[in-house]
């Protein structure tokens, strides 16, 4: 079997990377942003390619301006979540 991936786990990941300390979370440690990172994946459809043909296509897609709005809200969603529960 050839490998898959979930190109939204990068997407996810990069638009993270980028706003994680304008995101109004209760605590911006290493295990709040793993939380959210997997809540925020956990939201969003998952949009799997087989690897490598087309990964950078697809990447190039979900950096679209409406799906970086999309993720965003997602992730903000889960800021609040996570921040009004976190595990520590
Ligand atoms: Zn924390």
């Amino acid at each position: 079997m050839q490998r898959v991936h979930n190109v939204m786990e990068d997407a996810v990941a990069d638009l993270l990377q980028q706003q994680w300390r304008n995101l109004p979370a209760a605590c911006h440690c290493d295990g709040c942003k793993a939380d959210v990172y997997a809540l925020t994946l956990n939201r969003l459809k998952p949009h799997y390619v087989r690897m490598p043909v087309g990964s950078m296509y697809v990447k190039a897609h979900l950096m679209t301006v409406q799906s970086r709005a999309t993720i965003l809200t997602a992730l903000t969603e889960s800021v609040k979540i996570i921040s009004a529960d976190p595990h520590h």
